[in-house]
């Protein structure tokens, strides 16, 4: 079948923060060799493009004067496997959270603390998603890939990626260039547990477990989730809308005279990780209502639409939260969300 270029399309069901923005040019590719058929449309148009997983990590301000490009390619498939690992590979538009519980049904591990992180599997590399002490990093194995401009196909290794903190060279020197078709997985036979981090280990005694394996880990982290994040489907929103930031010692130091008990976590000898959510609601905004959006009342990393929100207000809101931040504790914030 031929592709079907749609004109004018409301991306409101397309973002998990429920914004409405109109898409000049919408096309679904659900077939490999669509890419190229639509790429070619690219070129011929010179229209501008956006490729989009299951927008739970874009806040549109504005309407997409562009193509948008929903991926919608699907498949998992065991490469090969030897004693210890198991390689897979999986099309970019299979349901993040459903390729866990397939590996999970498959006691393949290694994701099993990325549960309920929602959107597509192709996006997974682009900020290389992390939650709960584990990165995607630590399973990836290489990414392919078709070059926007040209219809190269190409294969990402593990570091050809550059995966770093909500980081990837797709976010940052190769943004926009590249359509993400598959990503490929080393997961472990054999695996170890990760249970230091946040409630894990509570949630898990609570369950009175007498062998741990990955499938409870997956339920620890998903009650943990369900408790604390608001569900998108009721509540707008794109999980953590900012980085927790990186910064010296010395600044963590100025802090700590007017407030000793500021969090933080080592990276290396002179830097450490603040958790931009403690600063936030320090700040003041937890819960915090502006208009149709706000801060979210029980994590204050996340921004909400309460319901008709506009992209421009959310992005408003960001903005005065960044300001008064760094107002209070001298850091700059980064917006982790993509801002079209
Ligand atoms: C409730 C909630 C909780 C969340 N929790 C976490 C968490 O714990 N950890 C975490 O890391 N993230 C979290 N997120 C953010 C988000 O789920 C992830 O970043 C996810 O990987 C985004 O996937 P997506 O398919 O929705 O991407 P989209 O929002 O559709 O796209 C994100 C970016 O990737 C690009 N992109 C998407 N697919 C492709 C592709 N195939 N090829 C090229 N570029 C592509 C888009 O152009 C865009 O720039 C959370 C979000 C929500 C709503």
């Amino acid at each position: 079948m031929k592709l079907q270029f749609e004109k004018n399309v409301d991306l409101l069901p397309h973002n998990t923060f429920g914004i409405s923005a109109i898409a000049k040019e919408f096309v679904r590719i659900d077939k490999s060799a669509h890419v190229e058929e639509a790429l070619e449309y690219l070129r011929k148009t010179k229209i501008n493009h956006l490729v989009l997983g299951g927008g739970s990590n874009i806040l549109f301000t504005q309407n997409v004067d562009a193509l948008v490009l929903q991926n919608r390619l699907f498949g998992i498939e065991l490469e090969k496997e030897d004693d210890m690992h198991v390689y897979v590979r999986v099309a970019a538009g299979e349901n993040w959270h459903n390729f866990v519980l397939h590996c999970i049904r498959n006691k393949w591990a290694g994701v099993e603390n990325l549960s309920l992180i929602p959107g597509c599997v192709g996006a997974s590399p682009m900020q290389n998603i992390g939650a709960y002490g584990v990165e995607m990093s630590s399973v990836l194995n290489y990414v392919e890939a078709v070059n926007i401009h040209t219809s190269e196909r190409h294969t990402f290794s593990l570091s050809d990626c550059e995966l770093g903190y909500r980081e990837s060279i797709f976010k940052r020197k190769e943004k926009g260039n590249w359509f993400i078709t598959h990503v490929g997985f080393k997961l472990n036979k054999r695996p170890v547990f990760h249970i230091e981090y946040g409630a894990i280990a509570d949630e898990l005694d609570k369950m009175e477990i007498d062998t741990l394996s990955i499938k409870h880990i997956s339920q620890a982290v998903i009650a943990i989730r369900s408790s604390k994040l608001p569900d998108p489907k009721i509540l707008g929103n794109a999980g953590s809308f900012f980085k927790n930031p990186t910064v010296d010692l010395s600044v963590l130091r100025a802090i700590q005279e007017h407030d000793e008990k500021v969090p933080f976590y080592p990276v290396d000898e002179n830097t450490v990780k603040i958790p931009a959510g403690y600063m936030i609601e320090h700040a003041g905004w937890k819960g915090k209502r502006a208009g149709n959006c706000g801060v979210h009342e029980k994590q204050a990393l996340v921004l909400v639409n309460y319901g008709g929100a506009t992209g421009h207000e959310i992005f408003t809101l960001s903005t005065a939260v960044m300001t008064d931040v760094k107002n209070k504790y001298g850091i700059e914030l980064e917006r982790e969300v993509n801002v079209w």
